[in-house]
């Protein structure tokens, strides 16, 4: 297949959801993980329900429970594989501060869902200090969406370089978002076919 552009791009723009930031009051400060995740779950939620992403929401918070920056995932409406929530997320906390470096505002991050490989690795060179997530992996693998190459040594190698690590916060309701999701015939999409075997690394886990 040829490329339809007669020109390289020389810039992107991402694009959240019209509801999205009209949606959140902007003074407001939430005070603990409870609060983070379940607004993190209500985005991956309304997402679904306004058809407008995949079943995954974000955000960015700095160390006194200020948002600093939201995500829902865009793979679909913006037909681009690596606009998950978390990167958007990710991407707009390093726009608004205009650091590549999030640790240098104590900033964490809140995803709906276990991370992916790539926002695994996004998450590690993003420098948040802490990671917090929702449904635990195997609630996306079970819808039919592939999480890639994660191990429990992934998680571990964070851990070393100072990152905190917290899963399955709020977990049922978290889950309750990828019910919706399949009950409301939302597309799952993955980079490569999903009937191979996986990998034996991921079998074993021994080859990291
Ligand atoms: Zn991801």
């Amino acid at each position: 297949m040829t490329c339809v552009m007669n020109l390289l791009p020389v810039s992107l723009s991402v694009k959240l959801p019209d509801w999205l930031v009209p949606s959140i009051e902007p003074s407001r400060r939430f005070l603990d993980d409870s609060e983070r995740m379940r607004f993190v779950i209500s985005l991956a939620r309304e997402n679904v329900i306004r058809q407008t992403g995949g079943p995954f929401g974000a955000a960015v918070f700095d160390e006194d429970g200020t948002l600093v920056s939201v995500g829902v995932n865009l793979v679909v409406p913006a037909q681009n594989s690596v606009l998950h929530a978390e990167i958007v997320a990710l991407l707009l906390a390093h726009h608004r501060l205009r650091n590549y470096h999030l640790d240098r505002f104590g900033c964490e991050l809140y995803s709906s869902c276990d991370p992916c490989a790539m926002c695994l690795g996004a998450t590690f060179w993003s420098g948040v200090r802490r990671l917090v997530c929702g449904a635990p992996r195997e609630a996306a693998t079970e819808v039919g969406f592939d999480e890639g190459p994660v191990f429990p040594e992934s998680y571990a190698y964070l851990r070393d370089r100072g990152v905190t690590v917290i899963r399955r916060l709020l977990e049922t309701e978290a889950c309750e978002v990828f019910r919706l999701y399949r009950q409301m015939g939302g597309e799952v999409y993955n980079g490569h076919a999903t009937d191979l075997p996986a990998p034996a690394s991921e079998q074993t886990q021994k080859d990291m």
